[in-house]
């Protein structure tokens, strides 16, 4: 049946996104991170893999770009991984704010220095803080192993541009993070933490990686190729939850309507996504919406779930 499906997918791929495309020229692409201001506004591809390793892809799948908060999703899982969920939640909460990633506003409001969830700026900046290593090198390199082995791909690397342009512009996220050091969510210096932060947020991929990537997290932590459990079953349902609950920032309810997958974006663009039990979604289009979603991405997201009636609710 998935054979069958892919084909039909392969099919109505290039004429979709072509139609999606069209929205580009209505968003804007990043400019925050100076370097993200160069990435291609009218660009977008995708790459859709199922269990068998058969793909279906249409677009500019060629292009690299950067993880940015993709990667926060993978973060979350190596500091389950690495302390359990009691530690990672003593750390961070688990709900939605409703405002936008880079928001302190709730930081003080609600909770005293408890990031809301793992998916926000400052919730991802703690979670960077509890990943097990000796020192911010070794955090990162622990991260990147993780990433490289989830994408089958070992010559995953930094794009080392955005990293930099981060860096040393990053005046909104260094001041959350000395906030978050205030109330004792951090560990360790703040610019080693943030350092571990901008280094995975800087990780270059194709679509093809995240759909790789996403089609272990389709399995439930297993990479149906080879059958090898990457990451706990337990893990991977709570990085999906957040991905329903969070995963779009402070547009995740309507995307739920409008898609019904988990997806996580990021502000270079891209969106990794899956069909549980099925479909790995990789896909980048750096044309974002107000929201900082990629605007032809979820349009292409929307028609492709509404033909086939992927939503999970
Ligand atoms: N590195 C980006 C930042 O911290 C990630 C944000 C995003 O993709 N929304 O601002």
């Amino acid at each position: 049946m998935s054979l069958i499906e892919i084909d039909r997918i392969q099919e109505l791929l290039p004429q979709w996104l072509e139609t999606s495309r069209q929205q580009c020229g209505y968003g804007k692409v990043a400019s925050y991170i100076p370097e993200l201001s160069n990435s291609p506004i009218d660009a977008l591809g995708i790459h859709i893999m199922d269990a068998q390793g058969q793909s279906a892809s249409a677009g500019d799948t060629g292009l690299s770009f950067t993880m940015q908060s993709i990667s926060k999703v993978f973060t979350l899982i190596l500091a389950l991984m690495d302390n359990g969920e009691n530690v990672v939640f003593d750390k961070v909460g688990m709900e939605p704010t409703g405002d936008n990633f880079n928001s302190m506003l709730k930081l003080e409001l609600v909770q005293p220095g408890i990031p809301f969830n793992p998916l926000i700026n400052a919730g991802a900046i703690a979670i960077s803080s509890l990943i097990a290593g000796s020192n911010p090198a070794e955090k990162s390199a622990r991260v990147l192993d993780f990433l490289r082995q989830l994408s089958n791909n070992s010559s995953l690397n930094y794009d080392l541009e955005v990293y930099r342009s981060e860096k040393d512009t990053a005046n909104l996220n260094r001041s959350m993070a000395y906030f978050l050091k205030d109330n004792g969510v951090l560990q360790g210096q703040v610019e080693d933490v943030l350092d571990v932060y901008f280094r995975h947020c800087s990780v270059s991929v194709t679509c093809a990686d995240l759909a790789q990537m996403a089609l272990v997290l389709a399995h439930n932590g297993k990479n149906p190729l080879t059958g090898e459990e990457l990451i706990p079953r337990r893990y991977v349902q709570i990085a999906k939850t957040f991905m329903i609950t969070c995963g779009m920032y402070n547009a995740s309810g309507e995307f739920a309507i409008q898609v019904g997958l988990p997806a996580k974006s990021g502000v270079s663009g891209g969106i990794l996504s899956m069909v549980p039990g099925r479909y790995g979604i990789g896909l980048v289009g750096p044309s974002l919406n107000r929201k900082g979603n990629s605007i032809a991405g979820v349009a292409l997201l929307e028609a492709i779930s509404q033909e086939f009636d992927w939503s999970l609710f």
